[in-house]
């Protein structure tokens, strides 16, 4: 794959998959920027990458305030007047009980993993339409299609997702413009370490978790990053508002068998 000239934007790119995936564009020849409100972990991220020899620009925002979103992506037009690539990734994941969630959480999970795909998009898609194309790709989640429980908002905000990709597919396939969404299943990021770490058995329980994916393991950053730049490839040349769950096979799985053993 050569994303060489191409000009790609990851969000949440400090950490874990939005890191691997910005590290892969540029491994691939794409000149990237990397958004996160972790200022340290983008910066070191970005200098990583400056490292290998590719071209790499940190931004501090959080991606849940739209007009933190829109002064980053005037520094994107600043540095590079042109956006190829959108990868909305920035996510976070709250368990509690459904009747335990106060407003403001669900706000906030919502502003977060969803309002963001929109606040983003509708930056970067003007600079896609001026260049007769692009392609943007949405993390979503294999909770958007079933579900561990206690992830209500997060659940909701990742099945609407899916719909908004389709939705945007529809409106900007006309611009040559590709929409596409990704739905993860376990992967080992510091997103599932978080809920982890609250867990007295925390390696018995990813034990557990890997025996219960039929490919036998947890994924990891790298998985999902190959298939974002799949996604964006011009491989994927005729794949529009599509989703792919990446999961190890996890939801392949009914669970029959396992009452009958
Ligand atoms: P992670 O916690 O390692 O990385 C998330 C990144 O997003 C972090 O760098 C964090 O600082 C950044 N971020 C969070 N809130 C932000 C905000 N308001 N503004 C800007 N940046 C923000 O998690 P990950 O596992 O790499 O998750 C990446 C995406 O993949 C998320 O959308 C997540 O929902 C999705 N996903 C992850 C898994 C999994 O098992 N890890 C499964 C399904 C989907």
């Amino acid at each position: 794959m050569n994303f060489k000239g191409k000009i790609a934007v990851v969000t949440g790119a400090a950490s874990g998959i939005g890191r691997a995936t910005a590290a892969a564009f540029a491994e691939h020849g794409a000149s990237v920027t990397l958004i996160d409100h972790n200022a340290a972990g983008v910066q070191k991220a970005a200098s990583e990458i400056q490292q290998s020899g590719a071209q790499a620009l940190a931004l501090v925002a959080d991606v849940g305030i739209e007009k933190e979103v829109a002064a980053a992506f005037q520094q994107v037009a600043a540095a590079f007047n042109r956006i190829d690539i959108l990868i909305n990734n920035a996510g976070v994941e709250l368990y509690k009980d459904f009747l335990q969630f106060e407003s403001p959480e669900w706000d906030r999970q919502l502003a977060v993993n969803l309002n963001s795909v929109y606040f983003c998009s509708k930056q970067a898609i003007p600079f896609m339409i001026r260049a007769g194309e692009g392609s943007i790709v949405n993390l979503s989640s294999v909770q958007a299609l079933a579900t561990t429980g206690q992830v209500s908002p997060y659940a909701a905000a990742k099945g609407a997702i899916l719909s908004l990709t389709r939705d945007m597919a529809r409106e900007f396939g006309k611009h040559k413009i590709r929409v596409n969404a990704i739905c993860p299943g376990g992967i080992h990021t510091s997103m599932m370490d978080r809920t982890l770490d609250t867990m007295p058995n925390a390696a018995a329980v990813v034990r557990r978790m890997a025996q219960a994916i039929p490919l036998q393991r947890l994924g990891t950053a790298e998985d999902i990053a190959k298939i974002a730049l799949f996604l964006a490839s011009s491989y994927a040349d005729y794949v529009s508002g599509a989703s792919l769950v990446v999961d190890g096979g996890l939801l392949s799985k009914l669970p029959l068998p396992e009452y009958w053993e």
